[in-house]
C-alpha cells in the first residue's frame, strides 16, 4: 500500500488544534516465547480480563476471560524502542536545566518528536495531549488455554538441585507465563499526525521485540500491521474486533485451541 493513499488523513505539519484526522491501525501482537504481562510485581497473576465471547446473539450470552495486554505495556517499550534512535541521531534536545530528554522524568524536553507524539506534562505547566490513542489489547483465546505455569526450583552450585546431603531443593516459587504464538489483537489510533510522524509510530510498532517482565529472558513478541484505516472516527475497539474474530471462528468451524495457526 502506498503512503499516499493517506495523504488526507495526514497533518502537513504540526498543529495546535485538532481537526479529527484519524488514522487507524490494526496490530496483530504474537508471543515468540514465554511471556509475562503481569499488573506488577512477582507472583501477581497475570493480567486478565471477564469479557463477553463474541458479538452473536449466542455469544453474547458466554463470559470468557481474556488476557489483556494493557496499554501501558505496549506503549513504553515502543516509546524506549523510539528514543533509542532519537538519542543515537542526537534528536532528544536537552530541557530547560540542560538535562537530554528522559521518561519519566518531571523535565521533559517538550521540543523531541517523543514529547511531541505520545505526549508530556512539564512541571512548569507545559502540557502535550498524546496523539497516539491505545487500548488495551485482548487475547483471542481464554486464559485458561494461554496460561501455565511452573516451579521454580533452586539449583545448588553443583549444577543439580539437591546438595552434598542429597537433600532435595525445595521449591522457590510457582510463577505464571503466557505461552509462545499467543494472538493478541490491538487497535491504534493516531490522530493530526504528518506523515513522518506516522513513519516513526509505525516503526517503534514494527521494532520493538520485547514486552513485559524479565525481558531480557522472555518476553519476544512480533507485531504485524494487519490494516491502516484513514477517516473522522475511531476504528471499532479492540475488543469488538476480538469478539468479531471469535465469532468468525466459531461460525467456520475453527478449532478454538491452542496453538491456533492465524492466516493472515
Ligand atoms: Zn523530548
Amino acid at each position: 500500500m502506498s503512503i499516499e493513499k493517506l495523504a488526507p488523513f495526514f497533518a502537513p505539519t504540526y498543529e495546535n488544534f485538532p481537526k479529527a484526522r484519524t488514522i487507524g491501525l490494526v496490530v496483530l501482537r504474537t508471543s515468540l516465547s514465554e511471556l509475562i504481562l503481569r499488573t506488577e510485581g512477582t507472583g501477581e497473576p497475570m493480567c486478565r480480563e471477564f469479557v463477553i465471547a463474541g458479538l452473536t446473539e449466542d455469544a453474547r450470552k458466554q463470559v470468557v476471560q481474556r488476557l489483556v495486554m494493557t496499554k501501558r505495556k505496549q506503549v513504553a517499550p515502543e516509546r524506549r524502542k523510539g528514543r533509542e534512535f532519537l538519542r543515537s541521531q542526537e534528536l532528544l534536545r536537552p530541557n530547560k536545566d540542560g538535562v537530554p530528554c528522559a521518561l519519566n522524568t518531571n523535565a521533559p524536553c517538550e521540543m523531541c518528536v517523543d514529547c511531541f507524539l505520545y505526549g508530556f506534562a512539564a512541571g512548569g505547566g507545559g502540557a502535550q495531549k498524546s496523539r497516539i490513542w491505545t487500548e488495551d489489547a485482548f487475547s483471542l483465546l481464554s486464559a485458561a488455554d494461554t496460561i501455565s505455569d511452573r516451579t521454580i526450583n533452586a539449583i545448588f552450585e553443583t549444577g543439580t538441585m539437591r546438595d552434598e546431603k542429597g537433600n532435595a531443593s525445595t521449591a522457590l516459587n510457582t510463577s505464571e507465563y503466557i505461552k509462545p504464538g499467543v494472538h493478541f489483537l490491538d487497535v491504534l489510533t493516531l490522530k493530526d499526525v504528518t506523515a513522518d510522524e506516522f513513519r516513526y509510530i509505525v516503526g517503534n510498532v514494527l521494532l520493538t521485540s520485547r514486552y513485559g517482565a524479565v525481558s531480557s529472558r522472555v518476553g519476544r513478541m512480533e507485531n504485524q500491521v494487519l490494516g491502516i484505516f484513514g477517516g473522522i472516527a475511531e476504528l471499532p475497539s479492540s475488543l469488538e474486533l476480538v469478539q468479531a474474530v471469535h465469532d468468525e471462528m466459531v461460525g467456520s468451524n475453527s478449532p478454538m485451541e491452542h496453538p491456533w495457526i492465524m492466516a493472515c
